[in-house]
């Protein structure tokens, strides 16, 4: 018996995402980012980035999380960046299998237990010059409505409009011009502890 559309999802949930990453289609990853972060911006085009790239070089296993704390990422910055390698790597704030080291860098390690290597990946620190290039009106809108909180409507909405169309011109550029990987000993937390309560870790 063929399974139904809906039946194969719920046995392979990560199913869409583990083909984008196969087929390196950021432009989904990225729409699929939005819809729990709420809107582009390059950070999160940059979190994807660094998810598929990542990912893909820490082979196919890692892809197939299913969340029980066997593919790890340690973030080094909460900000939009985090939230591309929640979606894309499978790994959050719910499973445990998302670690978030304060440190203000736009950087992950993904690190499968059990295995010595992992591969960091961070974000160039020339990548606004990229940015810049693409989008020149980004950075001063930046300023103006975010930093200064002078904008009015209008540049409000330019704004977004430039953030949306930046975070899209960033996922065409080739990994290599805006991300350093490299292999790493990651040092990673035990397992969460058991609790009791439904499904703080899948326990029950
Ligand atoms: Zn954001």
């Amino acid at each position: 018996m063929e399974l139904s559309e809906m039946e194969f999802q719920k046995r392979n949930p990560r199913i869409e995402i583990i083909q984008a990453i196969n087929d390196k289609n950021l432009a989904w990853c990225l729409n699929k980012t939005a819809e729990i972060h709420g809107h582009f911006y390059p950070g999160s085009a940059l979190g994807v980035m660094a998810s598929v790239w990542g990912l893909g070089q820490l082979g196919n296993g890692s892809m197939h999380s299913d969340g029980m704390e066997n593919l790890m990422a340690v973030v080094e910055i909460n900000a939009c960046f985090a939230d591309g390698i929640q979606v894309v790597s499978g790994c959050t704030l719910g499973n445990n299998a998302l670690v978030y080291r304060d440190l203000g860098r736009l950087a992950v390690t993904f690190a499968i237990r059990g295995k010595e290597t992992g591969v960091r990946v961070r974000v160039r620190p020339d990548f606004r010059s990229c940015i810049v290039k693409l989008v020149p009106e980004f950075y001063p809108l930046l300023k103006k409505v975010i930093m200064d909180r002078e904008g009015g409507l209008e540049e409000e909405t330019a704004f977004k409009e430039k953030g949306r169309e930046a975070a899209f011109a960033v996922i065409e550029r080739p990994f290599e011009e805006l991300l350093i990987a490299e292999e790493v000993s990651p040092e990673l937390p035990e397992y969460a502890p058991i609790t009791e309560s439904v499904c703080a870790r899948h326990g029950t």
